[in-house]
């Protein structure tokens, strides 16, 4: 028995009636977290129920095997036909690898479901659509455009959608994003290449080491406010960058203060990142680093912050790279997004109402479209119209005329012992690991935060390591 929730129940029933009058390919559009998994399965039922055969096609092994499972789960015999896993049988429903089903012969199916299938334009799935040109076939993904922004109505005739995805937080299925927008870059003068920024320019632009400083010094302020409120010390991070070598300068910028990084990117063996994966799915370290792996497919459900660091003009993109930290999990009640690519600004917030196209258009109502305000005390993007009064981050909302008016009050105040601790807290805030140049300022940066001598030199030690390690110089011992 499988049990659907009532949106799944109704985008069922959409579909049949796109099916009923006449469409023999449609696209189901699942946002992250729809559990498009379950519907498949409830869709291939109900094929075997009347007889049908169906085949269910993914690119990725993961999702073989989760398909695989489920199906299992729910009983349902089935066949997998994959190069390394297979399970090989004449059942009706077959569960394939796009890679190998297109090396073999391919089963009978009356019905054909394609994950993933904004990648479904590729010459291998092409080849299989076209040998299945008499079959109804059933397009499944979070969003209905391709990489390079073209739409896919040359394969589906009809769109459905499953659910909105501000529907699937307020219910529970994802939690809800917390957005920060410390940086924007410009992109101005920056050329587009097969709809996207051109990469080489783009890496050029965001791989700085200020910026890089920036970032990890803005994911340290989260964190800050974060363990004030006692939640986790450390959130599970993942980082989408501009290149190989910017994912690596992000990786020893976190390395420098100490928190731990990986890096991955499509040149890592793929035993290293399955192990690298493993590790980080354990909590071994922190902070996850890659260039273009993780767009689609990452399911760790721990992890909850996520930094855009590679500006795009691909919604998809954007959309899939954040939907790897919005899944639920017992360790969370929300996710974080520091966006430091303008990605906000550029597409709106993750949970926009959106009405997808075949054509590569998402279609916003004007009204639906939330203007991007960013808080300048704590750069939390929010839209207005929800919080018009203040920051639902930090309470911030001041004209600018009483800031000046608080600024000057400054100096009038009384040196209370409130006053005295509001001080120290900004002398703390300014001065922060990422900006001690010194073994003094590691040892003031302790002093005042509290912490054992030792801490310091630690501190200093793995400072002088990286510096070396990155070919900079080392600054001179103080002497005693
Ligand atoms: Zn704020």
């Amino acid at each position: 028995m499988i049990d659907l929730r009532p949106y799944q129940h109704g985008a069922i029933g959409n579909l049949r009636a796109s099916i009923g009058a006449g469409n023999n390919r449609v696209l189901l559009q699942a946002a992250t977290g729809a559990g498009k998994t379950i519907i498949a399965c409830e869709m291939i039922r109900r094929a075997t129920d009347k007889s049908k055969r169906v085949i269910f096609i993914a690119h990725r092994k993961e999702i073989i095997n989760q398909t695989s499972g489920k199906l299992d789960a729910f009983g349902i015999d089935h066949g997998v036909i994959m190069a390394s896993h297979g399970r090989v049988n004449n059942h009706a429903v077959q569960v394939a690898s796009i890679q190998t089903l297109t090396r073999r012969d391919k089963p009978k199916a009356d019905l054909v479901i394609i994950d993933e299938c904004h990648l479904s334009v590729s010459a291998s799935f092409k080849q299989i659509i076209e040998h299945y040109a008499n079959a109804t076939i059933i397009g499944l993904t979070a969003t209905p455009i391709r990489l390079d922004g073209r739409g896919l109505g040359e394969i589906y005739g009809d769109i459905v959608q499953v659910v909105p995805m501000a529907q699937l937080i307020s219910e529970g299925h994802l939690v809800k994003p917390r957005v920060f927008a410390p940086f924007t870059p410009d992109m101005r003068g920056i050329k587009k290449s097969k709809g996207d920024y051109n990469a080489t320019q783009t890496a050029k632009l965001m791989d700085k080491k200020e910026i890089t400083a920036d970032i990890v010094k803005h994911w340290l302020g989260v964190h800050k406010s974060e363990n004030s409120r006692k939640l986790q010390i450390h959130r599970k991070t993942i980082v989408f960058a501009s290149s190989v070598e910017h994912s690596k300068n992000i990786v020893s910028e976190f390395m420098a203060i100490g928190i731990s990084a990986k890096h991955l990117d499509a040149n890592t063996p793929a035993n290293e990142r399955d192990q690298t994966l493993s590790e980080w799915r354990d909590g071994k370290f922190t902070v996850l680093s890659n260039m273009g792996l993780f767009i689609e497919g990452l399911d760790v459900p721990a992890a909850s912050c996520c930094i855009l660091a590679r500006p795009t003009k691909s919604l998809t993109i954007y959309l899939q790279a954040v939907g790897r930290v919005m899944r639920p999990h017992e360790t969370k009640t929300d996710c974080i997004i520091l966006d430091c690519a303008g990605l906000t600004y550029e597409h709106g917030f993750v949970d926009d109402a959106r009405e997808w196209t075949l054509n590569g258009k998402v279609k916003r109502a004007k009204d639906d479209v939330p203007a991007v305000h960013i808080c300048e005390e704590c750069f939390a993007a929010y839209s207005k119209a929800q919080h018009p009064n203040e920051c639902p981050e930090c309470g911030f909302e001041t004209p600018t005329e009483q800031r000046e008016t608080k600024h000057a009050d400054v100096d009038m105040v009384e040196l209370t012992k409130d006053v005295m601790a509001q001080i120290r807290a900004k002398r703390i805030k300014r001065l922060e690991v990422g900006k001690c140049k010194t073994l003094d300022d590691f040892i003031e940066l302790g002093k005042l935060r509290g912490y054992k001598a030792g801490w310091a030199y630690i501190k200093w030690n793995e400072r002088k390591a990286w510096l070396k390690s990155h070919g900079y110089d080392v600054p001179m011992e103080p002497t005693e």
